[in-house]
């Protein structure tokens, strides 16, 4: 019998959980880290898989405990190597995680990601930027995620989940570790072509276009990338807490979340290769600065309050002196820097002005701008100001100093930019959530 949905949830417990859980049931106190590689390191879908601890054990598990394991209900594929998957949780919620390879360079996510490890040392990303609530409740007014308001928020297991079904259907791509998956009919990549086949193909114009341009390109760089190959020892190599939701409003989950996701025992991504994006939840700033070693990026977007608390309500919590004054006093790492990301509106917060009253606040902060061209949603009455605007904003960074990188619309035609997945997924989804107009 499997347990209830309120049983206590395996993939959610530190491994010292597990190890009070496995001397409660009279078990030899190595099974807990056992458990915890299966369920952290290898990303065990469900203990059926766990064959390397006694079945008499496993059904005992089965029978007061469960394990959050998540559904791939859809993966859609860019042009440019980008994926979004679109994840089913136990109760039916959909949320969606994107996977996006990348090669060094300028323009790359996060071009100073391997600093502190190597300075001379290139490597290719395989980065996935997570969800952390199902909905969002910043009400921020340029997002799609903000029309859902907030449906729940996401457990430890489920943010740490997204990591391991696609790490396992990376791999699944490698071939190398198909033997160890369940035999199950069908192939979840199969399954997930046929959905894929079977959306509609409406009401996507722009995106149609974009992937129009980028088969129009000479096949260097991009295709390339596509076909990065995929390490199945580390398919994924770093983590952006940048999909659905605030982190820093679902603090203690995502927080656990982080000690799963970098415990060397289970998947060990390095502190170095994890960032976490807030829109500005300042006591929250403080404490992740706190109890983790991760990196910070703030969502900015504005450069005067009464600009930033028309576009995000949590400006009139928390106003720009209070949150660059929080980012000041962040545990900076030697070379290491906050990334500020700043969308673009077309003539809302995208003149040169605001670009210099940026450089004037970030003066003094070890900063590096993320500049992101607004991804368009019909019916929130915002644009993307256009390659030269942007471009010309970003010359007056420079020009003060500033390391600023624009965001390469990663997988426009598949809508996969972070922050806007949520609401066409859930139009897409079989099941739809109460989405407030
Ligand atoms: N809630 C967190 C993390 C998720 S949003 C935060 O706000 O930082 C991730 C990023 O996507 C934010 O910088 C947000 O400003 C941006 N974003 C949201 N909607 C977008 C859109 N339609 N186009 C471009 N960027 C968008
Ligand atoms: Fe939430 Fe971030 Fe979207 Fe604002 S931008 S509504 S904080 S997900």
């Amino acid at each position: 019998m499997p347990a209830a949905l309120h049983a206590p949830d395996l993939r959610s417990m530190s491994l010292e959980e597990l190890a009070v859980l496995v001397e409660r049931m009279g078990e030899k106190p190595f099974r807990a880290r056992q458990l915890f590689r299966s369920i952290h390191h290898r990303g065990a879908a469900s203990l059926d898989e766990m064959t390397d601890l006694p079945r008499a054990f496993r059904e005992r598990l089965a029978g007061e405990t469960r394990l959050t394991t998540l559904a791939v209900d859809a993966v859609q594929r860019s042009s440019d190597g980008t994926r979004k998957y679109r994840l089913r949780t136990g109760d039916g919620k959909f949320i969606e995680a994107v996977y996006m390879p990348e090669e060094p360079g300028p323009d790359a996510f996060d071009p100073e990601a391997d600093e502190e490890d190597d300075p001379g040392r290139k490597r290719v990303r395989r980065t996935l930027c997570v969800s952390t609530q199902v909905g969002c409740a910043m009400g921020c007014g340029f997002c799609m995620t903000a029309t859902m308001g907030l449906v729940r928020n996401l457990t430890a297991g489920e943010i740490a989940d997204q990591v391991y079904r696609v790490n396992a259907d990376l791999r699944d791509e490698t071939g190398t570790e198909e033997r160890a998956l369940p035999a199950t009919g069908r192939s979840r990549r199969a399954e997930a072509s046929i959905e894929e086949r079977a959306l509609p193909a409406t009401g996507r114009s722009r995106r149609a276009e974009a992937s129009i341009e980028e088969r129009a390109l000479p096949a260097t760089g991009r295709s390339r990338k596509a076909e990065a190959p995929i390490d199945a020892q580390r398919p994924l190599t770093n983590l952006v807490y940048m999909g659905m939701g605030e982190p820093l409003h679902n603090y203690v989950n995502v927080k656990r979340s982080l000690d799963l996701l970098l415990h060397p025992e289970g998947a060990n991504f390095s502190h170095r290769h994890v960032t976490v994006s807030t829109s500005g939840l300042v006591p929250n700033i403080q404490r992740l600065g706190e109890e983790t070693r991760v990196k910070l990026a703030v969502s900015l977007n504005a450069t005067t309050d009464e600009q930033r608390a028309k576009l995000m309500p949590v400006d009139k919590k928390w106003n720009i002196a209070a949150l660059i004054d929080a980012c000041r006093k962040f545990p900076m790492k030697y070379g290491r820097r906050i990334t500020f990301e700043y969308v673009l509106l077309k003539g809302v917060n995208d003149t040169d002005a605001d670009a210099r009253r940026l450089a004037d606040l970030l003066a003094g902060l070890p900063a590096k701008v993320n500049l992101i061209p607004y991804n368009e949603n019909p019916g929130l009455g915002f644009g993307d100001p256009g390659a030269e605007r942007v471009q010309a904003f970003r010359r007056i960074l420079e020009g003060r100093g500033f390391a600023a990188m624009v965001r390469k619309n990663r997988g426009r035609d598949i809508s996969a930019a972070c922050g806007q997945l949520a609401v066409a997924g859930q139009k897409e989804a079989p099941i739809r959530l109460g989405v407030r107009a």
